[in-house]
């Protein structure tokens, strides 16, 4: 006898076109008023094949919604000190309305020197401590693109989050931490019970079994199987991972932390890797860069 799944997607692609319609709207004001487009650019430092997938993303996405980019490659070679020099010289660029510095750095190169380094009123991508404080006191700021396009994610598919229990695993400053802070405040998406787990988290499974969202941000493939999830629970996917496959043309596939056959069947709604919260990154950043532009 065959299982009829009964999930529904939390389709990236679907939520992010439509943010992205909204947006060229709101672009096509700016632009008009200000007389230029918003201008977003990425600096991109080595040769990472899988940066250079995601910066080019953003860049695609920019030209989406009528934005001007830049595309920034430094070598792999450079040193921490020109690095900062040449974000100061962004920050005093008055074409630029915001920038990102793709992430992992080289391990010379201490991420955080880079990300203070950077004007909190350019800082789209909402890491710099001004940002994540202001977004930790519920004041207008950047949001984490990551944790914002989840947001996104859930208003677009309307998925009810007040009086719910939401584990987050991981902890990361990027992704777990200002994710379990928006799903705990007072609004929508939020008013969550939050649990974070992490690597020294005992029994994981009891925590996650008590999920009715769940948002792993481990960076473990396939790590999350059908029996750490709840029947009916919400499931959003962060991780992406490249693995290798000969039968793809292009050598790899992508899975999420996510064993996906495994714990779909169990989900009310689930996020797909690729597909899933990816488009909804970048189109979070496209808000922070529009955001940047308005002020
Ligand atoms: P980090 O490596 O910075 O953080 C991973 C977190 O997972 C840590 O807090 C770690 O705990 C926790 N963890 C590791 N192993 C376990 C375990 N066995 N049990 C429970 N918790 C565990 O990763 P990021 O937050 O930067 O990214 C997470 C994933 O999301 C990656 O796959 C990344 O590629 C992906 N990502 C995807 C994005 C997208 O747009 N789709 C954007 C950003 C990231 P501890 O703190 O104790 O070490």
């Amino acid at each position: 006898m065959s299982t009829i799944a009964t999930y529904e997607l939390l389709d990236g692609k679907v939520a992010s076109k439509a943010l992205r319609e909204k947006l060229a709207l709101e672009v096509a004001v700016v632009t008009a008023r200000r007389g230029r487009a918003p201008h977003l650019a990425a600096v991109l430092v080595g040769d990472d094949g899988a940066s250079k997938t995601y910066v080019d993303a953003k860049v695609l996405a920019c030209e989406s919604v009528g934005y001007r980019s830049s595309l920034i490659r430094l070598p792999e070679t450079i040193t921490e000190e020109d690095l900062i020099a040449r974000i100061h010289g962004l920050n005093q660029d008055p074409s630029l309305d915001g920038f990102i510095v793709q992430l992992p750095l080289p391990a010379h190169i201490d991420p955080d020197r880079v990300t203070m380094a950077i004007d909190p009123e350019k800082d789209v991508d909402g890491f710099h401590p001004e940002n994540i404080g202001r977004m930790v006191l519920g004041l207008p700021t950047f949001l984490p693109a990551t944790p914002s396009g989840i947001c996104e994610l859930f208003r677009h598919f309307n998925i009810e989050t007040a009086g719910k229990h939401c584990v987050v695993v991981g902890r990361s400053n990027i992704v777990g931490t200002p994710m379990a802070v928006l799903m705990s405040r007072n609004a929508y998406p939020g008013n969550c019970t939050v649990t974070i787990a992490h690597s020294r988290t005992k029994d994981l499974a009891a925590i996650t079994r008590q999920a009715d969202i769940l948002i792993p941000a481990i960076g473990k493939p396939e790590f999350v199987t059908g029996d750490l999830v709840k029947e009916g629970a919400v499931v959003v996917d962060v991780g992406i991972h490249r693995i290798p496959d000969a039968s793809r043309k292009r050598g790899f596939r992508l899975v999420g932390d996510v064993k996906f056959d495994e714990v779909a069947p169990k989900c009310s709604w689930i996020s797909p890797v690729p597909g899933g919260v990816g488009p909804m990154t970048i189109a979070s950043l496209l808000l922070n860069t529009l955001k940047a532009a308005q002020r």
